[in-house]
């Protein structure tokens, strides 16, 4: 943590492979939200440094970078995952420092992922196919060709995680980037730039900073700019489009979620409740995967809420450094500020608190932090705001149901359709509700078990589009197909209206 009253670190744009000074001499303070103290300053962000960086991520395209072999950005992409693994701890206390995050949640799961996600596309890449249609004397081939400079817009809430899953499919499939994270956690990508810049050639990689409302958005109409990968919330997710649409960009846009845990009478109830408490309050409930939606069988009610509330009382909250800390702060006070208006809510919508939900005692120096207890509440009705807006926070509503039907309506009666998990041993339960559920990923027994092969994304209000694996791929390339005709003794010239 750092001392209070020391010097700021200076983050600056990543432009044509240096750090390079704004244009606008306008910052914004970045701080510690463990402790509430600012560590670095950012720029304020401005359509220069939009417009300079997208250009920068033009030339580079036009200069070689689109044209370069898969297996050689194959082969860059490795050597990122390899130089990032070395400097593991590094980030991870990085990326500890800028999310209030514990350190062993950034050290077990953000930079191994970030690692993965590089790795995962060089071979993606290594092995990608494209179809070929035969029939006599036609032969149609597939290609796929990079879009040009794409925008990679990201969230606070898993910062180097997110970038990486969207910068590897991106660069891999010899498309230039500007990335722009989030303003709340810029220092992981900034360290990725200085990593980057040894492996990479200038523009390929570009970076700016900046709040949504100024970068953000100028990125997103920049006319260099042929893609946009936008994780983050669902109404800035509808500007974002909007933004996109005249110029008919392509879009990909992972959103927010209220996501359902269903737990029948039928599973291990233990299991069950380890698994539910993993699911909504993992990283302080900020992750857009967070089962926030507990709904339980009636017949086991109350053991299971005997189960959580023990379990949840259980969390540790503290020191992000230390490693028995299950909890850490969230991301700003504006933020904690939002999710105790939810909490002042939930209590006038009829809801109970069945533990947590204060503010916490903090030692010195997370006295000043972002700080509160998971909180656990039942009673509200199903359509109340609480239970169906996303709150993003370590807050989790119980609710009974009766039946299957009752559990899938519950499940699907939100404008969100991110993901869901259902606990049961019942394997046809397990497959209809794969089927019925409106959600994007269903996950039985488990929760965040991640196969970078699937597909990711929400469906509803949670987003558009799809990532991971061929999805990926399929999304930073532009399909176009190749039709010969060899044969021309027995194939016509033109043959307009007979399909094969
Ligand atoms: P946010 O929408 O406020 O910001 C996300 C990013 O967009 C930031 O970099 C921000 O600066 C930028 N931005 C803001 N306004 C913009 C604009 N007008 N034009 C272009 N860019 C703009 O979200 P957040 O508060 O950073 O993150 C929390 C949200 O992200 C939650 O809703 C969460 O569910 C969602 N999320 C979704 C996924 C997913 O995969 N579906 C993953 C993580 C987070």
């Amino acid at each position: 943590m750092k001392p209070a009253g020391a010097a700021l670190q200076t983050l600056r744009p990543f432009l044509d492979g240096v750090f390079t000074d704004p244009a606008r001499d306008e910052w914004l303070q970045v701080q510690e939200p463990a402790c509430g103290r600012p560590w670095a300053r950012i720029p304020r962000g401005s359509e220069e440094d939009v417009r300079r960086a997208a250009a920068g991520a033009r030339r580079a395209f036009e200069e070689g970078w689109g044209r370069t072999a898969p297996g050689e950005r194959a082969d860059l992409l490795d050597q990122a995952a390899a130089a990032l693994e070395a400097r593991s701890e590094e980030f991870a206390r990085c990326e500890s420092r800028d999310t209030g995050k514990p350190l062993r949640l950034a050290r077990e799961l953000d930079i191994p992922r970030a690692v993965a996600n590089l790795r995962f596309f060089a071979g993606a890449l290594r092995h990608d196919e494209t179809p070929c249609h035969e029939s006599a004397g036609v032969l149609n081939y597939t290609s796929r060709r990079p879009l040009g400079p794409v925008a990679l817009i990201t969230p606070w809430n898993l910062p180097l995680y997110l970038l990486t899953w969207k910068l590897a499919p991106a660069l891999a499939m010899g498309n230039t980037v500007v990335a722009k994270p989030s303003e709340w956690t810029p220092g992981t990508a900034t360290l990725l730039a200085g990593l980057l810049a040894e492996i990479l050639p200038p523009g390929v990689f570009q970076m700016v900073h900046g709040l949504g409302e100024t970068a953000g958005r100028a990125l997103v109409r920049d006319p260099d700019i042929r893609a946009v990968s936008f994780t983050g919330g669902t109404a800035t997710g509808a500007e974002v489009a909007r933004s996109a649409a005249p110029a008919f960009k392509k879009l990909s846009l992972e959103l927010g979620g209220k996501n359902p845990t269903l737990v029948f009478a039928d599973a291990d109830l233990e299991e069950a409740a380890a698994g539910a408490v993993r699911a909504a309050f993992t990283n302080q409930g900020q992750i857009c995967l967070c089962g926030s939606r507990i709904l339980v069988e009636a017949s086991v009610l109350k053991p299971f809420r005997e189960a959580l509330v023990e379990r949840v009382r259980a969390l540790r909250l503290g020191d992000p450094a230390d490693p028995a800390t299950d909890l850490g702060a969230l991301i700003s006070a504006e933020h904690r500020d939002r999710v105790e208006s939810y909490l002042a809510l939930a209590r006038e919508e009829g809801g109970r608190f069945l533990t947590g939900g204060g503010r916490p005692p903090m030692p010195e120096p997370l006295a000043g932090g972002y700080w509160l207890e998971p909180a656990l509440v039942e009673g509200l009705p199903a359509a109340s705001r609480c239970a169906t807006e996303e709150i993003f926070g370590p807050v989790a509503s119980l609710h009974p149901f009766r039946d299957e039907a009752e559990a899938l309506r519950l499940a699907n009666g939100v404008r969100y359709g991110l993901c869901a998990s259902v606990w049961t041993r019942d394997l046809d339960r397990a497959h209809r509700l794969g089927h019925d559920l409106e959600a994007g990923m269903v996950w039985v027994n488990t929760w965040l078990l991640r196969d970078l092969r699937t597909p990711f994304g929400g469906v509803k209000d949670s987003g558009l589009g799809r990532e991971g694996g061929r999805w990926s791929l399929e999304f930073f390339s532009e399909a176009r197909n190749l039709c010969i005709r060899y044969c021309a003794g027995d194939v016509p010239a033109a043959q307009p209206s007979r399909p094969t």
